[in-house]
């Protein structure tokens, strides 16, 4: 407990960033600080002990995550990119912005495969429901979403009920 309330105060605002009227939540120093890192990652993969064996983070600091998560835990890695860095995609799913339209892709066959879906915040929601249909129509099942922050006003959780948060503003 010590240990996360010492995390979570590294979690960096800022406000008026990307965009006049957001209050930007930077989890980088979290990143940077070896024992928060460590905290962090061991919350976000402790409900889901046992039952997955791949972890998919989303462009960019999903893959963050996904990699310490996966190196940490001694599973699979699987990136989900933005459209046009994946080489032969075999799922794609479109999503709505705030502001226009986003693409998701990744590669590779997921049957049999059980999956961790992970990202840094959990805003509107769109980035990680779009992720989990990608997971699906690679043939995997979803065994878990985790996040480090979720803000709860943004209301992400009606799109995705089953994510865990280990911080939430
Ligand atoms: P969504 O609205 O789809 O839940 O969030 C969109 C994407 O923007 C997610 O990948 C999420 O990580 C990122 N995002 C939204 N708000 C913030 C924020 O305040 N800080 C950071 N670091 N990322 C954010």
């Amino acid at each position: 407990p010590d240990d996360l309330a010492r995390a979570e105060s590294r979690i960096a605002l800022t406000p008026d960033f990307p965009t006049p009227g957001v209050l930007f939540r930077d989890i980088g120093p979290v990143l940077a600080d070896a024992g928060s890192l460590a905290t962090v990652t061991a919350a976000l993969a402790a409900p889901f002990e046992g039952r997955y064996d791949l972890v998919a983070g989303v462009e960019a600091r999903g893959f963050l995550l996904a990699g310490a998560l996966a190196a940490a835990t001694s599973t699979g890695l699987l990136p989900i990119r933005k459209a046009g860095k994946t080489p032969n995609p075999t799922a794609s799913v479109d999503f709505a912005l705030e502001y226009g339209v986003a693409t998701i892709e990744a590669a590779g066959d997921l049957t049999g495969r059980r999956v961790l879906v992970v990202d840094d915040v959990l805003a509107t929601g769109g980035t990680l429901a779009a992720a989990v249909s990608l997971v699906e129509q690679l043939g995997g099942e979803v065994a878990g979403i985790a996040v480090v922050l979720e803000l709860t006003e943004l209301r992400g959780r009606e799109r995705v009920p089953q994510a865990h948060a280990v911080f939430t503003a």
